[in-house]
């Protein structure tokens, strides 16, 4: 069995950071566990072509929420990424760092580092922001943010005039002093392609001697001795094989499958991990539980402008958009699908957007 310092189990947004941060003094060898496969795929590296992965189980976990009370009774469709880069590289790339009062509550329930305030330096070295430093944005960091503004399409800008008419601020940076308003998002690409947590760090930490990476590789198991994890047991080809962490195992899966892993590893709910005959190493009621989801609604309407879909339906407006992307690296492909959007209170009483 081979040792390592580190065994990262997902290589997504942050096993793809934690590799590359924890290898590079050179001092620590660093193992990579990813259950999929390469992210050299077309899809993936075309900013649109999350509309294709978005259902691709061959990139996608495909999961599908239980029928859900709530949602008349409807069955949530929930993607996560299957490959390098993880959910990162199949998301919507949408630069968002989560709202001040967020971190605040972390810090203020009793988690000391993790107020904004805190994290503000860390947000600001990770980026290469097109748009420029200030004292929100850096500059010179390994992950590439896009400058949207000049490249929305037509319909956006009348979204954010009616926005501002029916009263919400113009918001010129979501990441900046404030996240109210509405506003034009910025996007985690650079030239046109997607800028994957893997792209930014995992590719360059992939150079060096003491990482290894190892895809179609699902850890099945955390090693214990006694309570300290010592190991990760895998499946890969059809064989089951495992490697020992000299100093630590961490779980980047995600938060469907980081919680399921300790759970079959014996780390969860007494009742449940009795129920279902795995042999306890750590009871904790709260692993597989609390996660909070966001639900997207779709509504749809018919415009007098052409939208997207109109321009990309039709062979020839696939060929000119496509066209358009492989010379030029611009126009829709190189784009979110989601050009602007806001963040709103729902009344008066509100202290902040909700
Ligand atoms: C379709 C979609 C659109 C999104 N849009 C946005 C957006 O616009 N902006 C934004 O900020 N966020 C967006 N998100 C969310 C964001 O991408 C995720 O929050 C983030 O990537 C999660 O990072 P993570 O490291 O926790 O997990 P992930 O990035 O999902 O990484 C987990 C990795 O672990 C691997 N893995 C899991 N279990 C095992 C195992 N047992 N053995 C080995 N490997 C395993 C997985 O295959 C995966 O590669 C979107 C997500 C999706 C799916």
């Amino acid at each position: 069995m081979q040792t390592y310092d580190f065994i990262i189990v997902g290589s997504g947004s942050a096993g793809s950071v934690l590799a590359e941060k924890l290898s590079a003094s050179g001092r620590f060898s660093v193992l990579v566990l990813e259950a999929g496969g390469s992210d050299r795929r077309f899809y993936v590296q075309m900013p649109l072509g999350y509309g294709k992965t978005f259902f691709d189980p061959g990139v996608n976990w495909n999961y599908k929420a239980e029928p859900d009370p709530g949602l008349a009774g409807n069955a949530d469709h929930w993607p996560r990424g299957k490959l390098l880069g993880g959910s990162s590289s199949i998301n919507a790339m949408v630069w968002i760092r989560g709202a001040r009062e967020d971190f605040d509550a972390w810090a203020a329930a009793g988690n000391p580092g993790w107020g904004y305030d805190d994290l503000l330096p860390a947000f600001k070295a990770l980026e290469d922001n097109q748009a420029g430093a200030d004292q929100w944005r850096g500059v010179g960091g390994p992950l590439h943010v896009t400058d949207c503004s000049g490249a929305v399409h037509p319909l956006t800008k009348r979204y954010l005039v009616a926005g501002q008419q029916a009263g919400l601020p113009f918001n010129p940076d979501f990441n900046g002093a404030a996240q109210e308003g509405v506003g034009v998002y910025q996007i985690s690409t650079r030239n046109g392609r997607r800028m994957s947590a893997a792209r930014a760090f995992l590719r360059p930490a992939m150079k060096r001697a003491n990482v290894r990476v190892e895809m179609k590789a699902l850890a099945t198991r955390v090693l214990f001795e006694g309570k300290r994890a010592v190991g990760v047991e895998y499946q890969q080809n059809g064989e089951t094989k495992s490697a020992r962490a000299g100093r630590e195992v961490i779980l980047s899966g995600g938060s469907v499958n980081s919680p399921q892993l300790l759970q079959l590893s014996g780390v969860g709910p007494s009742a449940l991990l009795k129920g279902l005959g795995i042999r306890m190493v750590h009871a904790n009621e709260n692993v597989g539980a609390h996660l909070q989801d966001h639900v997207g609604i779709n509504y749809t309407f018919k415009g007098k402008l052409p939208t997207l879909n109109q321009t990309l339906r039709p062979w020839w407006g696939k060929l000119l958009v496509g066209m358009q992307y492989i010379l030029t690296r611009s126009g829709p492909l190189s784009l979110s699908m989601n050009n602007a959007g806001g963040f709103f209170r729902t009344g008066p009483a509100a202290t902040r957007p909700n």
